[in-house]
């Protein structure tokens, strides 16, 4: 197919999404910012949030020097908690080593900590106008259907063909709507689920479609198990407060508030909570369980509510690791998801009425 940018740009012009936030600049922070939060992400989740990012930190400069608690707070619920550590860092790479200026080029942008070939290439297309392949969810999804291109995308040497395909099919200019347009064909036209073939500029070409092949193309991921595991995790209150631990940087909700986990095998959960945190607890009750999938495993979450008396001793205070967090500021706090479902679920006035 010779003019397959060409169809897709012109299809761009007149039925592609022009009103975007992130569109209309060529800002590259602005650019990248758009770019990370739309990664796993839907565009109408990403909006708010993009508006209050922007709102907070205007510009590299001012991202850089933010503590990055107030990075994760920003991002708190947009899951994927990597993409803001990432982001945080790779501002104050660009302070430190690129003397505060965005990177001029997509391998520059590259080597920033968080940004794949792919995403370096948007950003390096839309603002500098750099010739080069996008390769994402939605890019590999439309090449394998209309191009028929067999075997899980995620496999190494599917994904070389793909890469050769999608730089075999860059036009000559123009490639930051064309970039463009293929985004926004694979999220408004180009679906997983139920793509809307009558309206797409590719529906005589499309092997999928030809085929009759829609649901085959792209071939899934071969099936394996997703692990389980569950845990209790302790809801303690003392007065309006939850007492909340920050979680080491690497691993699920790294660098964020969530509550203490109770190790497996204890039995008695305030006796547990005397010997860890010195504090005197009234017995534990079991909240409503909670489940959680993260990408690689599912999570069984059981709290378990304990009221730290008036009178245990202020064991456990702030000390960065631990804090006790007050309840009217759990709207502004970065917690997950889901410890921010269990706590907004007792945030009932009789449970913290003691
Ligand atoms: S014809 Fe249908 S399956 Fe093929 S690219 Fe267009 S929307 Fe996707």
């Amino acid at each position: 197919m010779n003019d397959f940018a060409e169809r897709l740009i012109a299809w761009q012009r007149s039925h592609g999404r022009h009103d975007l936030p992130w569109q209309g600049g060529h800002d590259p922070y602005r650019i990248w910012l758009s770019e990370i939060m739309l990664q796993q992400t839907q565009v109408d989740t990403v909006i708010p949030y993009y508006a209050r990012f922007l709102a907070r930190f205007p510009d590299v400069a001012s991202l850089a020097a933010a503590p990055v608690e107030d990075v994760m707070a920003l991002w708190s619920g947009l899951g994927y908690y990597a993409r803001a550590r990432n982001l945080h860092r790779a501002a104050r790479d660009i302070v430190d080593t690129h003397g505060g200026c965005f990177p001029g080029s997509a391998a520059e942008i590259a080597a920033l900590p968080g940004i794949g070939r792919s995403t370096a290439a948007a950003i390096a297309a839309f603002a500098y106008g750099e010739r080069a392949a996008i390769l994402d969810g939605n890019v590999k999804r439309v090449l394998c259907r209309i191009f028929g291109v067999e075997g899980f995308p995620g496999d190494k040497a599917v994904e070389n063909r793909l890469w050769a395909l999608a730089e075999s099919l860059l036009p000559a200019s123009e490639t930051g709507r064309y970039i463009q347009a293929q985004m926004d064909l694979g999220a408004t036209l180009c679906t997983r689920g139920k793509p809307a073939c009558g309206r797409c500029p590719f529906a005589d070409d499309c092997v999928a479609r030809r085929e009759n092949r829609i649901g085959e193309l792209p071939t899934p991921r071969p099936k394996k198990a997703v692990p389980r595991r569950s845990a209790r995790y302790a809801v303690i209150l003392r007065r309006d407060a939850v007492l909340l631990e920050r979680r080491p940087p690497a691993g699920i909700w790294g660098g964020l508030l969530a509550l203490p986990e109770i190790p497996a095998g204890i039995d008695d959960a305030g006796a547990w909570a005397r010997t860890h945190f010195g504090l005197e607890c009234a017995e534990a009750s079991p909240l409503a369980p909670l489940t959680h999938t993260f990408t690689h495993f599912v999570l069984d979450m059981q709290p378990v509510l304990l009221r730290a008396g008036a009178a245990s001793p202020p064991a456990a205070a702030d000390d960065g690791a631990l804090c006790w967090l007050p309840l009217p500021a759990l709207g502004e706090a970065a917690l997950p998801a889901p410890v921010r479902k269990i706590l907004d679920v007792l945030a009932a006035p009789d449970l913290f009425a003691q």
